[in-house]
């Protein structure tokens, strides 16, 4: 199959709506197409077509156990997927929607179980980016769509990195450039009494409890004792992996930076390759072995936009061990260490 790919260019709204309508039929008829959002770049199908849904996981080479977010472009909408919505979560709708947040519900008859993995709940969400929103609706309403990489890889912030990905193995990309946030949305679970964070993402729970009162954090994302599992299907999956062997180090800045020094200088002795992952303040301390920037640690926005786009760089420069800083950063730091220390495989050097 060839992949094409057709980049959405600003001013150009005849061409691009064009693009977007040939982008629809695809989906109306049960095929695949990667286009941005807001968090990162998605693979879509339609959502209510149950062999739509399947071509997904086959695409990602995705555990069929692990179920995919429905994408809608207006409120309306909801109640024809979801058998209940509580207040609560109404309210966050009205708060964060269009936006990266994803809720979770009780699901009604016609959503398939392909596109829930086998779940009797469906996650929902309505993604703040024009040309996904209008893509949506011009498919006919209801679109799944997990991360546009294949299964385990780090997820694409850019249309080249879909590229990389899928070529050959979908019929279309819609490129709209570089995604804004770079990390996946937060996942809130409304299936039971207490609304339940279970992936941590750029709305933090401080945000929401503002809005809904108390919600409760998955205990099993923390990821510690193995014995309590994440209630997610996707969290529990070793996930965002670089190539490389990736260890994080922990601790107070200048003792972070000693450590990662001698750790390189070691592992460049022995004639292994090195990637440092630092930031714009501090790259300029580190000696050996490839060294980039993930961002500022005064714009923590930068971080998350950067990480997964870093991680791939590193793939291709084929290095075999990756020592990166920590950023526990104030509010988007729990989402951005979330997916570290899954793609460390939870390695951590305290110092
Ligand atoms: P992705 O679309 O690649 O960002 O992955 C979607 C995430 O949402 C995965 O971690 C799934 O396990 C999770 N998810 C989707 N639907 C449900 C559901 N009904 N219940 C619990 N988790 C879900
Ligand atoms: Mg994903």
């Amino acid at each position: 199959m060839q992949t094409v790919i057709e980049k959405l260019l600003e001013g150009e709204e005849t061409q691009n709506l064009h693009k977007i309508e040939v982008a629809a039929n695809i989906l109306k008829e049960g095929g695949l197409v990667a286009f941005p959002t807001e968090t990162v770049y998605g693979l879509g199908a339609d959502a209510l077509n149950p062999a739509a849904a399947d071509r997904i996981y086959r695409a990602k080479g995705r555990p069929s156990d692990n179920p995919l977010i429905v994408h809608i472009y207006c409120m309306d909408d909801l109640q024809k997927i979801a058998a209940y919505i509580p207040a609560k979560a109404k309210r966050l709708a009205d708060h964060f929607w269009p936006g990266p947040l994803t809720m979770i519900f009780k699901k009604r008859d016609n959503v398939p179980a392909e596109t829930t993995g086998g779940l009797d709940t469906v996650a929902v969400r309505m993604p703040n980016h024009p040309l996904a929103l209008a893509l949506i609706e011009a498919a006919g309403g209801f679109i799944a769509a997990p991360s546009a990489n294949t299964s385990g890889k780090p997820s694409p912030t850019l249309a080249e990195h879909v590229k990389e990905d899928m070529d050959g193995r979908i019929p279309m990309i819609l490129d709209g450039g570089a995604v804004g946030i770079g990390i996946e949305s937060t996942i809130v679970d409304f299936s039971e009494e207490t609304p339940m964070v279970l992936r941590p993402g750029y709305i933090t729970p401080d945000m929401m409890k503002e809005v809904i009162g108390e919600i409760r954090i998955d205990p099993g994302l923390a990821g510690e004792d193995l014995s309590v599992r994440p209630k997610a299907p996707g969290m529990k999956y070793k996930h965002y992996a670089p190539k490389a062997e990736l260890i994080l180090v922990n601790g107070a800045q200048e003792k972070v930076q000693q450590t990662i020094n001698n750790l390189t200088k070691e592992a460049v002795e022995s004639g292994r390759t090195v990637g440092v992952i630092g930031t714009d303040e501090s790259c300029g301390c580190y000696h050996y072995g490839i060294v980039k920037s993930i961002g500022t640690r005064s714009d923590e926005d930068t971080i998350a936009r950067h990480l997964y786009g870093i991680l791939r760089e590193f793939d291709e420069q084929d290095v075999d061990i990756i020592y990166s800083e920590s950023f526990s950063t104030p509010r988007i730091g729990q989402a951005i260490m979330n997916r570290l220390l899954k793609a460390a495989g939870h390695q951590v050097i305290e110092v």
